[in-house]
């Protein structure tokens, strides 16, 4: 029989979280209003408060206070989200990753060699 369609377990809703998070941190304006800084101020204070993995959650409470989003800029923006998303790794003793823009563009933006090979072109330059 097919197997059930489950609700995401933390592994995979945290790969979720993080494609979104850094995706949007990837498109995130190079020269934000005062606007675009208020809404994910408020995004990220969202995370932290509904994030469904309660003791996740409560640990990026703590994490974002300590450090508030940096949102001057989308270098500025990708690197803070990077940088938190390395809290967690070093907590779960993943490896951490490097947080300059040109890496985090690679895996986040522009992508390598190799990437989007069986997409056609309208599906690549849709986002
Ligand atoms: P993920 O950590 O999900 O990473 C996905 C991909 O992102 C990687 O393959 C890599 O290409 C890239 N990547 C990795 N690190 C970075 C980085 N620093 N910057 C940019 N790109 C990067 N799980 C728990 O068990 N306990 C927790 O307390 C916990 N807290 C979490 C808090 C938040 C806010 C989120 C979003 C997730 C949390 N998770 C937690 C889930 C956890 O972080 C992982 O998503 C999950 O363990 C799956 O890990 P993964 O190895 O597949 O890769």
């Amino acid at each position: 029989a097919a197997s059930p369609e489950c609700p995401p377990d933390r592994e995979e809703l945290g790969r979720s979280s993080w494609d979104l998070l850094h995706s949007m941190a990837a498109y995130y304006p190079e020269r934000p209003s005062a606007e675009d800084k208020a809404a994910m101020a408020g995004f990220i204070r969202g995370l932290a408060r509904f994030y469904p993995c309660s003791h996740c959650a409560e640990a990026l409470r703590a994490d974002v206070e300590a450090v508030p989003p940096r949102l001057g800029s989308r270098e500025e923006f990708a690197g803070w989200v990077c940088e938190q998303h390395n809290i967690v790794n070093e907590s779960l003793g993943k490896p951490a990753f490097k947080c300059d823009l040109a890496t985090l563009d690679g895996r986040w933006r522009d992508g390598v060699a190799g990437c989007w090979q069986q997409m056609d072109q309208t599906a690549q330059e849709s986002l």
